[in-house]
């Protein structure tokens, strides 16, 4: 039998005519209307030429015939490639250059300044607007509906993500159908989703968490989902009215934390909310829970091996922990110098392996082969422990250790401390280029009235070893993010770099 994500997915719907998507313009997207419209757009897609294995690119606006392209380019066997819609045309030639799609779809807005990127790659580019109107659509809307889906083998690629490369050159990470249909179903289980659901889908969807995580699990459901083009908070509001599900990043929610709107009343239709993609601040977890009697379940998962791990959904979810491994998903923590397993509660290296870790990346067999074990296990580059109870801890990516006079500094226990100061809201530990001690390790601190530096160094000593403690504090407005909400320090390691100069 054939194991295309999408055909897995249509042998499950119970109710074609049960609403998938509901946009705000008040439009109802049915199972059937989904089937019928990935038809037609899987029809266009081969009428431009796509055959099995072809690459699909698509930088657009988030909008629902975007999904149906995704779910159109699986039917035809072939493999999406959605690209931020943040990126320049500059940072888009490298990828579609090296992906070499057949077809690139973009906002007709940047057709005239991507043409010449799509016809040096060999690809025919087509166009496709946030209302979901352009070249590609009108493709679609002139095929038929009709689509015998091509027939896919459980390791056959679906997509190809690029990562967010803050260290060199990014690299795309290749998903099979097998990877993306496990983790659903992981996800499905976990999460105790069913066809009674609402999700309240305000994520991008060039990324993992919104295109597979949120609109999968939702889909393998029969379940629906309230399409909001970005994250509002008026429109949040109004979806929690009679949505059941919310999947964010941790700034929706301290965002939605700002608001006097959040109370236990205006959640109560709730079920449940969930976290992932950065880390949840604990006090942000509490705050939740002291406002709305909620406790939001974060999960932790990455674009090469979708989701790892997840609080419970029935047992305890733990504030500043990922939970604990997924069905079918082994964790585990090595020393990162000899690869051999830590015991529990020690630092190391976090390594994942199951059904859900991708086959490679995309032309770079020595980047696989140096972070893709024999033995299956994937080498995440996030430094962690698992604690006596298995849960997982994440302290950092493995390249924010800061390495001080010769000892390792894990950046977010020093976080956790400044973020606990009165008139601190957040923080970041770095280490920055220092004559003497190699690394020295700086705290950049967000307000609304952080004390001196001299008043922090004296609250944080005794609670920290004297080799852990920042030797210069500076304050800026706010710490730069990128769109899934995680800060990106290596921004803020080249701002300061001279500082100890
Ligand atoms: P990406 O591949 O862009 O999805 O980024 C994956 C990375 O995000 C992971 O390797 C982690 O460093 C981070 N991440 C994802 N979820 C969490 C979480 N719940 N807590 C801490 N870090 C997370």
């Amino acid at each position: 039998m054939s194991e295309n994500l999408f055909d897995i997915l249509e042998r499950g719907i119970a109710d074609p005519e049960a609403t998938a998507i509901e946009t705000p313009a008040g439009e109802r997207i049915r199972y059937a209307d989904l089937v019928a419209r990935t038809g037609r757009m899987a029809n266009a897609l081969v009428s431009l030429g796509v055959a099995p294995g072809d690459r699909v690119a698509a930088q657009v606006e988030k909008s629902v015939e975007a999904i149906v392209l995704y779910l159109a380019t699986v039917r035809a066997g072939g493999v999406f490639l959605p690209l931020n819609t943040g990126y320049t045309p500059a940072e888009i030639d490298y990828f579609v250059g090296d992906a070499r799609p057949r077809v690139f779809a973009c906002d007709p807005a940047r057709a005239d300044a991507l043409a010449p990127i799509a016809e040096a790659a060999g690809a025919r580019l087509m166009t496709l607007d946030g209302d979901g109107r352009g070249s590609l659509a009108d493709a679609a809307d002139a095929a038929a509906p009709a689509f015998a889906t091509v027939p896919r083998q459980a390791d056959d690629l679906a997509a190809l993500l690029y990562t967010s490369g803050t260290t060199g050159r990014s690299k795309g990470a290749m998903l099979t159908h097998g990877n993306l249909v496990s983790n659903t179903l992981a996800l499905r289980e976990a999460w105790h989703y069913s066809a009674e659901d609402v999700l309240i889908h305000a994520l991008p969807i060039f990324h993992t968490h919104g295109l597979f995580v949120a609109t999968n699990v939702t889909l393998f459901s029969g379940a629906s989902m309230i399409f909001l083009p970005r994250f509002d908070v008026d429109r949040i509001f109004e979806a929690m009215t009679r949505a059941t599900v919310l999947m964010g990043v941790p700034t929706f929610y301290v965002r939605l934390l700002q608001d006097d709107r959040l109370t236990a009343e205006n959640t109560k239709g709730m079920r449940l909310f969930i976290s992932g993609s950065a880390p949840l601040l604990a006090e942000t977890h509490r705050e939740w829970q002291a406002r709305t009697g909620h406790a939001i379940l974060e999960r932790y998962g990455m674009t090469e091996t979708n989701m790892n791990a997840s609080n419970p959904y029935d047992g305890e979810r733990i504030a500043g922990t990922v939970g604990l491994p997924l069905p079918g998903v082994e964790i585990i923590v090595t020393d990162p110098e000899t690869g051999t397993e830590l015991p529990r509660d020690e630092i190391g290296m976090i390594e994942v392996r199951g059904p859900n870790v991708f086959s490679g990346y995309w032309q770079m067999p020595e980047k696989t082969a140096a972070e893709l074990r024999a033995n299956g296990f994937f080498i995440t580059g996030d430094l962690g422990k698992i604690d006596q109870r298995g849960y997982v801890h994440i302290v950092g990516r493995g390249k924010d250790l800061i390495i001080t006079g010769g000892y390792n500094v894990y950046p977010k226990e020093i976080e956790a401390e400044l973020d606990a100061l009165p008139g601190v809201t957040e923080s970041a530990v770095i280490g920055l280029p220092h004559r003497d001690f190699g690394e020295g390790v700086t705290a950049v601190l967000v307000g609304p009235a952080p004390p001196s530096e001299p008043e922090i160094l004296a609250a944080l000593e005794g609670r920290l070893a004297r080799f852990k403690l920042p030797k210069r504090v500076v304050v800026v407005d706010e710490l730069p993010r990128n769109t899934m909400g995680k800060v990106q320090k290596n921004l803020l390691r080249e701002r300061f770099k001279d500082l100890y100069e």
